[in-house]
């Protein structure tokens, strides 16, 4: 079974219901083709999640995904936004652990771990983030730093949950920097990823686990990051909020 192929978009903080409506609107009118193996996943934030679902009601291989969800089920946690909350309006796939999150909002590997099961409770696909910082790159002791990533929010799982699954690799000096790693840096990367995973749970399963990079794509290189062999798509911040811009994006999965 071929993995599958996924162009997700981040819109983070931004937007408002209007401008929302007419990005997707605009995206939905222009030409994008995609495959049985290929997925658009649209990370919207929370208040546009129904919305956009329904917007994409009956367009093929096209989701909704939350940016983040409580590592609570439910109860006196004002201000959040549960699993099942999600699941109750159909959502489909939800960003666990996003660069973003992990420093500004104090997200320990443990409490990862604990959203990803709540995600496998609920019915949830979890896209799972990692990448270092701008530091840990210049020492070169990226792969050590990411591999923790993994071990330490993922390893608990067992086979059959992470047959399938979606990790994203988004290096923190690419995010919103314009500046990507190479097509060679991300590949290297993208191949340790899957060994470790090959490590852990065996060939069959890592290879069915679409990693996906993320990190300053945009039209205009997306094509040659997504054709190296381990790169299955990506996670796009900024370009997502342009329609030609991640149409295209969308049309450069392999
Ligand atoms: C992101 O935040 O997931 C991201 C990849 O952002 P950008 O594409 O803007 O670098």
């Amino acid at each position: 079974m071929m993995r599958k192929q996924i162009a997700a978009a981040n819109w983070k903080m931004n937007l408002t219901l209007q401008q929302a409506d007419q990005l997707i609107d605009e995206l939905l009118d222009i030409p994008h083709d995609l495959k049985d193996y290929q997925e658009a996943v649209f990370g919207v934030p929370f208040p546009f999640l129904f919305n956009i679902k329904n917007k994409l009601a009956g367009k093929k291989n096209s989701f909704v995904a939350a940016q983040n969800c409580s590592d609570k089920n439910a109860g006196a946690y004002t201000g959040e936004v549960s699993a099942a909350m999600l699941k109750s309006i159909a959502v489909d796939y939800v960003i666990i652990g996003h660069s973003e999150r992990r420093e500004y909002f104090n997200e320990s590997h443990a409490t990862l771990a604990d959203k990803i099961n709540i995600c496998f409770e609920t019915g949830l696909k979890p896209i799972f983030c990692c990448g270092e910082p701008l530091a840990i790159r210049e020492a070169e002791t990226q792969n050590s730093f990411v591999e923790t990533q993994l071990t330490e929010s993922l390893f608990h799982l067992n086979a059959q949950q992470l047959t399938g699954f979606v990790i994203a690799y988004e290096p923190i000096w690419a995010i919103g920097t314009g500046k990507t790693a190479s097509n060679e840096q991300a590949q290297e990367m993208h191949a340790h990823i899957r060994s470790i995973m090959a490590g852990q749970y065996g060939a069959v399963v890592a290879d069915s686990i679409s990693i996906l990079y993320g990190g300053s794509v945009k039209a205009n290189n997306a094509k040659a990051i997504f054709c190296q062999p381990d790169v299955d798509g990506g996670l796009i911040g900024g370009a997502s909020l342009v329609a030609t811009e991640f149409a295209a994006i969308i049309n450069s999965l392999k």
